[in-house]
Formats: structure tokens, C-alpha cells, sequence
């Protein structure tokens, strides 16, 4: 099978099978220059800006970058690839602003599903080698997959601090070209005060949890920068039952609605951003209900066998837990619809992301499953699908990449890029019929990306 792969794509099968044998990795730069000009011609192209939609256009994309948007019937450049966009729409490459690195060969697996970049939430420090190692090799081009962003270990749940130890272990994240920093529920007040002032003052950003010790309106008003999942508010600021409150759930809890807005208010105006992150309660909620179609698909072949391993049967370590679970998660789900619309429409940045791959979330399907939800919340198409892609892309300047320019389709930004065949504003579910994707100027047509998803393929070189 590997064989039969490696010659049939014999250019990617010199990227792939390369790299036992090449002495030098490239650079990133150097591999996204060395992308051969490309022109997608007559396409659709879903701007997300006041462009609108552009119909009948061509892309042409040239060392890694957009180098022009030509109208209908100009004259086009010699000698490119073309790829015929006939009828079809093209978005801007989707970004997962949360998931968590895991194994190398997943981030084909996104890539597979038009997700160009992957923000990951936290790497405990026995996973930090391979995660950079797996940067550099894509970077390079050894590897094929989503582009990284990625934190350090959690704090303190990965790595306790003193405040002492704050300073050495930024110099530290900032040595390894870590972005940003994820703090999580037990972080003192002290230590995390230190963090955002060290963090900011080198330019990186402040993701996480809603620390539990102190008030939610403190996090909020002192650094926070994204919120990692809407339903820190549900455990903060509504108090929704913790593990240890669980045996005492009934169904008449109510979450107190006044609270809604001044918290949401106060988000707004400390310009923090947030990843409602619907996907985990919806999909935990199926997991539960019916373990046997949530596994029963190819992407669950997909998973690397330790991810895999850890899916069925799976309970959080609760099962004698699991219907008051369930409960908590029927009562949680519509707060975070609310939340999530009344954000969108005070302004918040809201951002896709899908905490995969924990169980139930597939990585790069679930955040088409996110899209979907966020338009059942009550956003528009437009304003879900711009959470995937441009809010993404402020996100990742405003945070982690002051020169990231992702998340768009615009002349000298990164070429990356999704080709889907209907027009995802009139219906979100045709970003998941995707024809091809294009990383790095690089243009994978989706069967291709198919193989490179199936495990082992793309992180054991393919050898003929
Ligand atoms: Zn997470």
C-alpha cells in the first residue's frame, strides 16, 4: 500500500520519502519559496471580507504566498500549475485556535480536513521534544500536515511555579519558540499575575482556563487573552455543579440569566477572546449516548493507536458518574448557546476550536461539527465560518504570531487555502465537501490527503 502510494505520487513521494536520506532540512522559508507558482483559475472566492464573494476569479499563489487575484478574462502568467476551480468555492485555510498536540501524524489528519492551523493548548513537558521536532519537520517540508502554534506545559497542572521560578521558565518557552502560555484552574493568584506580566512584556499571549481562586472578573480585567472554553463561565461565574457537587445534580438546576450579560460585558471591554468549544458538550453528550456509532466511522481508524485506546468505554474516570454526567451536560448546553451567541453579538472574538483529539472530538472533523453548531446557536454562516478563519487569524497576531497572516484571502498572505464545491455562507455544512487544500503554496488534491491521513503513511516516510 505504502509502495503503491509512494509511486503514484511521485513528487510528494520525494517530500515525504526524503528525509532518511537528506542531510540538510530546509528552512521554513526556503520550502514555502520553493512552492511552485500555482493559479486556481475561475473560482468563487469567499473573501469574509467586504470583498464579499468574488465570483469567477484566479488565485495565483507563489512561494508560499498569495500573489494576485485576477479578475475574469485577464491575462494569467505563464508558466503555472492550474487547477480548475470551476464552480467551486474557495475559503481560506481553517484554524483550530484549540486542540492539543499529540502525535505527529495527526496534523495530516487536519490538513485532510482543510484545517491549514492548529493553536495546541498545552504539552506536558515529556511531549515538548517531539512537538518541536514535529514543527521543525513540517516547517521544512519533511512532514506534511497543519501548521503549529503551540504553549508549553499547562500551569500549574503540567508544571507547578513559585512566582520565582516565573521568569526562568519563560526565557524557557520563549528559547524553545513557544508562543503563548496556558494557566488552568489551581494557578494562585501570585504566580499568575507574574505569568501575564512576564508573558506580555515578551509578546506572548495568555490562554487558558478560568483559575478557580480567584473571581472570573479578575482573570478577565488582569491579562487573560483567550478564554479556552465557554464553559469556564459555566463553572465560574453561573457555579454549575464541579465532579465532587455531581451526586447531588437534579434537573431543575437553572442557571441564574442575569449574570449573562454583565460578564459578557466585561469580556468585551478587556477585548478577551473566546473559543465556545460547543463540540466537546455535544459530542460528549453522543459519546455517552451511543459509544457504538461514534467509533464506528474510518476517521476512528484514523486515530493513532494511544489516542484511539483511549476513546471507548470512556468515562472520565466517572462511569458510576456517568447519567448525572449527562445530566450536567443538558443542563450546560443551552447556557453556552446563550453565551455564545450574546458574545457574537456584543462583539467578543469568538474563535473554532475543538479540544480534540478527547474523546468523541475527531481531529479536523469536529470543527466542521463546531461550525455547524455555532450556526445553530444563532450565528450567521458568515460569522461562524469567520470564527474558523479571520477571527483565527486576528487572533494568532494579536497573541502568538505578530506577523501571522492567515485566515484570509488576501494578496501577500500565507497560501493557504480550502477548495469546497458549494458556498458555505448559504449552507455551513460545504466547508466538509472539500476538493482539495493548499498549505505553503502546496496544492493536495483530497484523495491524496486521504492517504497521507491513514496512520503511519505520513510520519514514517513512505520508502518505494
Ligand atoms: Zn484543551
Amino acid at each position: 500500500m505504502l509502495r503503491t502510494f509512494c509511486a503514484l505520487f511521485a513528487s510528494l513521494a520525494a517530500v515525504l520519502c526524503s528525509s532518511a536520506a537528506s542531510a540538510q532540512p530546509r528552512s521554513a522559508e526556503t520550502y514555502a519559496t520553493s512552492s511552485p507558482r500555482t493559479l486556481i483559475r475561475n473560482v468563487n472566492v469567499v473573501t469574509l471580507d467586504q470583498r464579499g464573494v468574488l465570483q469567477g476569479v484566479s488565485v495565483v499563489t507563489n512561494r508560499g504566498r498569495i500573489e494576485a487575484i485576477l479578475q475574469h478574462g485577464a491575462r494569467e502568467p505563464a508558466n503555472v500549475t492550474v487547477i480548475d476551480g470551476q464552480g467551486n468555492y474557495l475559503i481560506p485555510g481553517l484554524i483550530d485556535a484549540h486542540m492539543h498536540f499529540q502525535n505527529p501524524n495527526e496534523l495530516a489528519g487536519y490538513l485532510r480536513y482543510g484545517v491549514t492551523t492548529v493553536f495546541s493548548l498545552g504539552t506536558p513537558d515529556p511531549m515538548l521534544t517531539s512537538l518541536l521536532e514535529t514543527r521543525r519537520r513540517i516547517a521544512s517540508g519533511e512532514l506534511i500536515g497543519a501548521h503549529l502554534y503551540a504553549t508549553g506545559p499547562i500551569i500549574p497542572q503540567n508544571r507547578a511555579l513559585t512566582v520565582d521560578q516565573v521568569e526562568p521558565f519563560l526565557d524557557e518557552m520563549q528559547r524553545d519558540g513557544l508562543e503563548y502560555i496556558k494557566v488552568y484552574n489551581e494557578i494562585p493568584q501570585p504566580v499568575f499575575d507574574a505569568l501575564v506580566a512576564g508573558a506580555h512584556r515578551r509578546g506572548m499571549g495568555v490562554f487558558g482556563h478560568m483559575p478557580r481562586r480567584f473571581p472570573p472578573e479578575y482573570t478577565i480585567t488582569h491579562g487573560l487573552n483567550v478564554l479556552a472554553h465557554m464553559e469556564e463561565l459555566f463553572f465560574t461565574t453561573f457555579q454549575g455543579p464541579r465532579d465532587a457537587q455531581l451526586p447531588d445534580l437534579t434537573p431543575d438546576w437553572t442557571p441564574d440569566y442575569s449574570k449573562v450579560d454583565p460578564i459578557l460585558d466585561l469580556i468585551a471591554a478587556n477585548h478577551v477572546a473566546i473559543v465556545p468549544n460547543l463540540v466537546a458538550s455535544f459530542n460528549f453528550q453522543s459519546l455517552w449516548a451511543d459509544e457504538g456509532r461514534m467509533l464506528a466511522t474510518p476517521d476512528f481508524q484514523n486515530l493513532e493507536p494511544d489516542v484511539a485506546a483511549e476513546w471507548p468505554g470512556q468515562n472520565y474516570s466517572h462511569r458510576n458518574l456517568i447519567e448525572k454526567r449527562m445530566l450536567r451536560e443538558q443542563l450546560k448546553y443551552p447556557l453556552l448557546r446563550l453565551l455564545t451567541y450574546r458574545a457574537q453579538q456584543k462583539g467578543i472574538l469568538l474563535l473554532a476550536g475543538t479540544d480534540a483529539p478527547i474523546p468523541a472530538m475527531y481531529p479536523g472533523r469536529s470543527l466542521h461539527e463546531e461550525l455547524r453548531l455555532l450556526a445553530a446557536a444563532g450565528l450567521t454562516n458568515e460569522q461562524a465560518l469567520r470564527a474558523a478563519t479571520i477571527n483565527g487569524g486576528e487572533a494568532a497576531r494579536r497573541f502568538v504570531d505578530h506577523n501571522a497572516c492567515i485566515g484570509v484571502i488576501q494578496v501577500r498572505c500565507e497560501a493557504d487555502l480550502v477548495l469546497v464545491r458549494g458556498n458555505p455562507l448559504d449552507d455551513i455544512r460545504h466547508t466538509q465537501e472539500i476538493v482539495g487544500v493548499m498549505t505553503d503554496g502546496r496544492y493536495y488534491t483530497r484523495e491524496t490527503l486521504d492517504r497521507l491521513a491513514e496512520p503511519r503513511c505520513n510520519h514514517e516516510p513512505c520508502r518505494p
